[in-house]
Parts: structure tokens; sequence; C-alpha cells
């Protein structure tokens, strides 16, 4: 067929030509997805031949809302719903942010590394399996926060070694009371993130497994709560727990209040408060929220 376009070109426009014979019937069908209503599905509709044979009928009652169609378009309608159910569900995505937090008042930021989860305990376990003779108190009674500063010159490669072995972060055990306690205050209506910093030269397992070690043992909906920064004073919340004796970085006067979790490497610490154990949270940390309102 030709024609003259707004240009005044000649061109030449090819006839519709309806599917061929060998087409199954359904295929030709209006997608009932992309109608913009039922009226307009059934007015497409209206343009098809016979109902579907019988083996594209449905076998069982269809949906509330197809009943409203035309038999015919409610056989499409199954049909094509049938073909796209999938046998398993997608898993749901875990959110991406924690609820929101009102004028981020009564925002706890928890440490993980000694403070949330037990990581002395595990490098212990695994320094003793390396060298059998030590005592495990020269690791759970270290004075020196970075651990490797606890070891001379010769051992502090193996210390190192151990942190950087796949697999050593997710094996952590929770520090007793843990998981308990950070559940109490969220159903208490208090925000709380995970906040922790990554090991400086042992980042590509670390990190990987501080997501893994959360969805462990909190689950997928816990793991927006994780903030993963070297420099914590710039993050804002109303109190950190961390068993760090002193929590320093860009900013000199940090909006939240340090409170320390306790670790034989910060005994020296008494200007701060304190918490002991985590079933103590609310005798410590909710008069220092209430206290910030
Ligand atoms: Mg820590």
């Amino acid at each position: 067929m030709m024609s003259v376009n707004a240009v005044g070109m000649a061109t030449t426009t090819a006839a519709w030509v309806p599917p061929p014979a060998t087409t199954p019937r359904r295929c030709r069908r209006p997608d009932p997805a992309t109608a913009s209503s039922h009226a307009a599905y059934a007015r497409a509709a209206s343009s098809w031949g016979p109902r579907l044979p019988f083996k594209c009928q449905p076998q069982s009652p269809l949906p509330s809302p197809l009943r409203r169609f035309p038999r015919r378009c409610a056989v499409a309608v199954a049909v094509t719903s049938s073909s796209a159910a999938s046998p398993t569900p997608p898993p749901t995505p875990p959110p991406l942010f924690p609820p929101p937090v009102p004028a981020m008042k009564n925002v706890i930021l928890i440490d993980m590394d000694n403070t949330l989860a037990n990581f002395d305990a595990e490098f212990a376990k695994r320094w003793v399996a390396a060298r059998p003779g030590d005592e495990t108190t020269m690791i759970t009674e270290r004075v020196h926060f970075e651990l490797e500063e606890n070891f001379d010159s010769e051992l502090a490669p193996l210390a190192v070694k151990i942190m950087s072995t796949p697999g050593f972060f997710i094996e952590f055990a929770p520090a007793p009371g843990a998981v308990t306690a950070v559940k109490e205050m969220v159903d208490a209506g208090y925000t709380v993130f995970f906040c922790t910093a990554p090991h400086p030269f042992q980042y590509e397992t670390c990190v990987a497994e501080k997501y893994a070690w959360v969805r462990k043992h909190f689950g997928d909906d816990y793991l927006a709560r994780i903030i993963i920064t070297r420099d914590k004073t710039v993050v804002k919340g109303t109190v950190l727990i961390d068993d760090k004796p002193a929590v320093k970085g860009a900013e000199e006067a940090p909006e939240w209040t340090h409170v320390v979790f306790q670790a034989s490497y910060n005994k020296e610490v008494t200007s701060k408060p304190r918490l002991t154990q985590f079933s103590d949270w609310r005798e410590v940390i909710v008069p220092l929220l209430e206290a910030a309102q």
C-alpha cells in the first residue's frame, strides 16, 4: 500500500496480516495483563473466534475478580495466569531501611567485635589449636585493644593470619544475652544499628562475614541495620555501646554517648558509662536515652 508521509515522501505500508492458521489460538488473544480495563479487554476479546478448546479451560474455580470477565476472557486469563505461575514463589527481599527514626532520638549504636559478638573466644580457640601449649588467658585477659599488639613480633603474624582466615568472623558466638537484648530494644521502640569497623587490613572476608553473621543470628530483617565504617564519630546516634576504650575519628564531639562494653583492655576507663553484660541494658542505656530527649 503506497502513501505520502508528512515530509512528502512516498512510503510503503505493509497491510496487517493475520497470524498464520498454525498459531495456537490462545497466543493470538490479547494479554489481560496489559489491558487498561476489563472493558478494554472485553472489546478486544469481541473479535475472537470461538471459545478455546476444552483443554485450555480452567480446572478449578476462578478467583473472584476474573468472574467479571466474559467467559472467553476468563478462560484466557486463567491460561495466562497458570502459565506465569511459579511453583516456588520468589523470597521476600529484606527491607532496605529500618523503620524511620523521629528526629534521630532513641538511636542505639552497637559495636560488633567483642561487644555484640565474642571475637576473643573464637580467636583463642584457633590460637590454641595452632599453639596447643599456650594459655587462652593471654588473649582473654589482654591489655591492648588491637589484638596483634598483644603479641611480640614473632607471634603477631600468626595472630594476623588467624584473623585473616575466611570463616573466622562468621564463627563468633553472640555475647551472652546480646541477641535477646537487641530484640528487646527494638520491641521497646528503640532504633538499633550495628555500627562496626572492618578490620583495617583484612576487610575482604570481614565485611561479608559481618553481614552473614547478622543474618545468621538476627535474620534478614536486621541486615538493613548494619553500618560499616572506620569512623564511628560521624555516625548519628544517641548512645554507642563499644568495647574500644576511646572511639575517635574526624568528629571531635560525636553526637552519641559512648557506653564502654566490658573488656579486659578497657578496665582503666572509669569516666564513661559501662555496660558489663547485655542483660543490664535497661538500667544502663535507658537513662541515657531519656536524658537525651
Ligand atoms: Mg569492638
